[in-house]
């Protein structure tokens, strides 16, 4: 698996981190794809302070502050010559007229080339669609200025626009923290909605380091590729983890079930019977689950004139039909458990289409009307649902793309590479934290601000 994963590396990103390619790169005017900075337990959050500024009237000023000290970081308030920032801090929620948003132009001109290499650049507001009239119009337009600040920023830096509801404000912790720290390595360009779905109560974690201390949770398709790295992330992060993949896979599954003190259960997620069988060996071995990520996806592309009718079933039924017979028999009989997580893996194709791929991108967005469909009823009883869309992630899947293909794939992002598994994990596992109860609903994509599509 790791040798694997070593032969898909980034060559080209090698090149240009080597005594040749420093001297060419430049000279040919070709791109050069930062090292991103990738979390380490115990790592500092940030490589720098953050710098913290608020339109007149904002109503997190006080709430940030104190979950940035608490996380470790060391928050200025006003701009110092020659500095150097971890990250900026916007909060516009004050901005209730399009007026003011020359605010934003105001905070951010005179500090934004001063961000440092894997710096994060985050937007606070209000979600346009819980406010009215002009407050509206400027909330909204917060999106354009952080998508543009995105393919703006240079050397792995990222931005992402948090729309935090009036109320969940503390519940918002989780999210900053993930949000600025190296685990969203490979998430740029995003809008998070914390608290629209009803604001729940809000546990703090015993432990930022464990916070899945205590937790089940099933990963399906976990033998190998970004499966492997979310079971790894979730044992890392303190849960016991139930890796399920189909029998032909099982010499891989178990290697990763023993790797980090987790169970190996053989299972098509496709057969009649699966969901029955799951609910009952989750609900007999763990009297129940808490974390479901629906991670197993395959594709059998072709252009629609050419694609057989196998080829459709096949694709829709393991990466939608099969998800919501299992949700479905997992939330009747009561073995998801109160505050459960539900957690699709949606595509960036399933947001802006591709060329042979009407059947995976079809699927792949069902995954997201999945999502649309349960964040209501799952906020009844405390509990979440919410995907990832990742880009051009370095797996097997990817790596039988034909070169060119895959060569383009990697470069056209604002970050110029192709993202880790484990950049997938970290947000996957972001959501499954019990300190997301109030993030619901979401789509978010781990695809470094892909270039291409919606
Ligand atoms: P992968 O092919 O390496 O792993 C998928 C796993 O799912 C395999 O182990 C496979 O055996 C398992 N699986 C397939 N059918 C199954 C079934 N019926 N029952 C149980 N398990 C089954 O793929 P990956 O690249 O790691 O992708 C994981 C997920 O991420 C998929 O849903 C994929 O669509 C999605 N995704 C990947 C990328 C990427 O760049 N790699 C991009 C966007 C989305």
């Amino acid at each position: 698996m790791r040798r694997k994963e070593g032969l898909m590396a980034d060559r080209y990103q090698q090149f240009t981190k080597s005594p040749v390619g420093k001297f060419l790169v430049p000279k040919l005017g070709l791109p050069s794809p930062a090292v991103l900075r990738r979390y380490q337990p115990g790592q500092a959050p940030l490589d720098g302070p953050a710098l913290f500024g608020a339109a007149p009237g904002g109503r997190l000023e006080k709430t940030v502050k104190i979950q940035l000290a608490d996380a470790g970081i060391d928050v200025l308030t006003e701009p110092v010559d020659d500095q150097r920032y971890g990250a900026l801090v916007f909060d516009a929620t004050g901005i209730t007229d399009p007026k003011q948003l020359r605010e934003l132009y105001l905070f951010f001109h005179p500090v934004i080339r001063k961000v440092g290499a894997s710096g994060r650049v985050l937007v606070l507001g209000t979600p346009p669609e819980l406010v009215e009239g002009r407050e509206r119009i400027a909330q909204r337009a917060l999106e354009g200025f952080t998508r543009s600040v995105g393919k703006e920023l240079k050397r792995g830096a990222t931005v992402q626009l948090v729309y935090v509801a009036p109320g969940a404000e503390e519940a918002a912790e989780s999210t900053l923290r993930f949000l600025l720290s190296a685990k969203s390595a490979f998430v740029d360009g995003q809008v998070v909605r914390v608290g629209t779905e009803g604001i729940p109560e809000v546990p703090r974690p015993e432990s930022w380091e464990k916070p899945l201390a205590g937790k089940v949770a099933l990963v399906t398709g976990a033998s190998r590729g970004i499966g492997a790295s979310i079971a790894e992330v979730f044992a890392r992060d303190g849960a016991h983890v139930v890796a399920l993949d189909i029998p032909a896979q099982g010499a891989d599954l178990s290697a990763v079930a023993n790797r980090i003190g987790g169970s190996a259960l053989q299972l098509d997620i496709t057969a009649a019977d699966a969901p029955e069988k799951l609910a009952s060996y989750l609900k007999e071995r763990h009297d129940g689950v808490d974390i479901v990520v629906h991670n197993a996806g395959i594709t059998r592309d072709k252009t629609l004139g050419n694609l057989t009718e196998g080829a459709w079933d096949a694709v829709l039924t393991v990466n939608l039909a099969a998800q919501l017979a299992v949700n479905d028999k997992l939330l009747a009989d009561k073995v998801l458990r109160k505050n459960g997580r539900i957690i699709g893996v949606s595509s960036m194709a399933g947001i802006a289409g591709n060329v042979g791929q009407t059947n995976y991108a079809t699927s792949k967005a069902g995954v997201i009307g999945m999502v649309n469909d349960s964040a209501p009823k799952l906020a009844e009883y405390g509990g979440t649902i919410n995907a990832v869309a990742p880009g051009f992630i370095e797996t097997q899947m990817t790596a039988a793309i034909p070169l060119f293909i895959r060569e383009a794939g990697r470069r056209l992002s604002s970050l110029g590479q192709g993202g880790l598994p484990v950049d997938v994990a970290e947000t996957i596992a972001w959501f499954a934290n019990p300190a997301s109860a109030a993030v619901n609903g979401n789509v978010v994509r781990v695809c470094g601000q892909a270039l291409l599509g919606a």
